[in-house]
């Protein structure tokens, strides 16, 4: 292969490292001006260093985040970038350092901790100390990059998370790779890693709702959804969805959903108050919008707890009447506030059982088709895009 040429799908799938010549070239799907789309081609990786695995790449979803990423890369004169974050795969080698993985072992990809701060020992990695570091540099743990231009040696950006997985082989650090059990499909466990697990986690591990317990959850994306399913194997009594999207509400009821309400035709305070008139347990917003949170907070039982995961630009604007003499709890929860190597794993688990139907979100893509997958995620057609590598 020449340079300029471009790289079939076939190629792209077939594609093996050749680790006994020491080579360490790949192929990755790059971006190189903005507005254009993804084109394939080989990239030439670092070598492995002692606490990093080599991982081949099996399946990466399309996070919502993604385009919003690409749009914050603007004003970067180096727009070189790899992209996508959440995936599935195959470990191919361990650094010297690293011994609770090995060759063979399948592996998702999930946030960067440093497992050694006061947050990461004492259970919160999440919240660890350099998270902005090591999420969201671009680079590596260490700093510099993992894969360069193979022909100009120019170093490519990643997309905000590391790594960025959209590449037959990537280079992760340890404490980003997530050992799961062998027998369950790796192509659409991916997701699990990021957007899935900010859902359930918030669920399962922040909010900790329990049987018979009332929970309201606002957004039904596939982060909104995904707290559905958890709050559904947590056995949750009433679990009302809030969102504008009348087709995304009727498939939460398909998920478990108890009550739904359109924001767009009903007035949602109302409808929450008819819904459970002595208040709900819980709330959980993905909405990031001052409006939504408030009807949130209005419709809670005192001393309920209330998480949110939206982000958003404008300020929250919190109605202190319905706030104040109740003793209600708001929390924002990052990552679900789980420790992924339980978690993860525990995940996959009540998927295997049947307690996690999270795979009904999931659409799987032929990695040609990459810029379909991006728009239908974009313009919501599709829940959660899976690219087939
Ligand atoms: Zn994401
Ligand atoms: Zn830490």
């Amino acid at each position: 292969m020449t340079k300029g040429e471009s790289i079939s799908e076939r190629e792209f799938r077939m594609y093996n490292i050749d680790l006994k010549a020491n080579k360490m070239e790949t192929i990755a799907g790059v971006i190189k001006i903005k507005g254009e789309k993804f084109e394939f081609e080989k990239t030439k990786m670092s070598d492995l260093l002692a606490d990093e695995v080599l991982i081949k790449i099996v399946a990466a979803g399309i996070c919502s985040k993604e385009m919003a990423m690409v749009d914050q890369q603007i004003h970067n004169p180096d727009f070189s970038i790899l992209w996508t974050h959440e995936g599935g795969g195959i470990v191919e080698k361990v650094g010297n350092n690293v011994k609770h993985l090995q060759q063979g072992d399948h592996v998702v990809l999930t946030f960067g901790s440093c497992g050694k701060c006061e947050r990461c020992t004492q259970g919160h990695p999440a919240y660890c100390k350099v998270r902005e570091q090591l999420n969201f540099s671009d680079s590596r743990h260490h700093g510099t990059h993992n894969h360069a231009d193979l022909t100009t040696g120019k170093k490519f950006h990643q997309d905000g998370y590391s790594p960025s997985l959209l590449a037959t082989h990537v280079i992760a650090h340890q404490n980003n790779t997530i050992k799961v059990p062998n027998d369950a499909p790796l192509e659409i466990l991916g997701p699990l890693g990021f957007e899935v697990q900010n859902g359930a986690g918030a669920v399962i591990n922040s909010l900790k709702v329990s049987r018979g317990k009332s929970i309201v959850i606002s957004g039904a994306d596939v982060t909104g959804l995904s707290a559905v399913l958890a709050a559904v194997a947590c056995s949750a009594g009433t679990i009302a969805v809030v969102d504008a999207d009348s087709e995304r509400l009727n498939f939460a009821m398909e998920l478990g959903a108890t009550h739904t309400i359109d924001s767009w035709e009903q007035n949602v305070s109302e409808e929450l108050k008819n819904i459970q008139p002595q208040g709900f347990d819980f709330g959980l917003d993905i909405t990031g919008r001052s409006d939504i949170i408030n009807s949130l907070l209005s419709s809670l039982k005192p001393l309920a707890e209330m998480g949110l995961l939206g982000v958003s630009t404008e300020p929250l604007e919190i109605d202190m009447n319905s706030f104040v003499s109740r003793g209600l709890i708001l929390k924002e929860i990052v990552g679900g506030d789980s420790i992924p190597s339980e978690f993860l794993p525990q995940l996959v688990n009540m998927y295997l059982h049947g307690e996690f139907p999270f795979d009904k979100l999931i659409t799987k893509y032929n990695l040609a088709d990459i810029n379909k997958a991006i728009k239908d995620c974009e313009n919501g057609s599709s829940i959660k895009p899976v690219l087939l590598i």
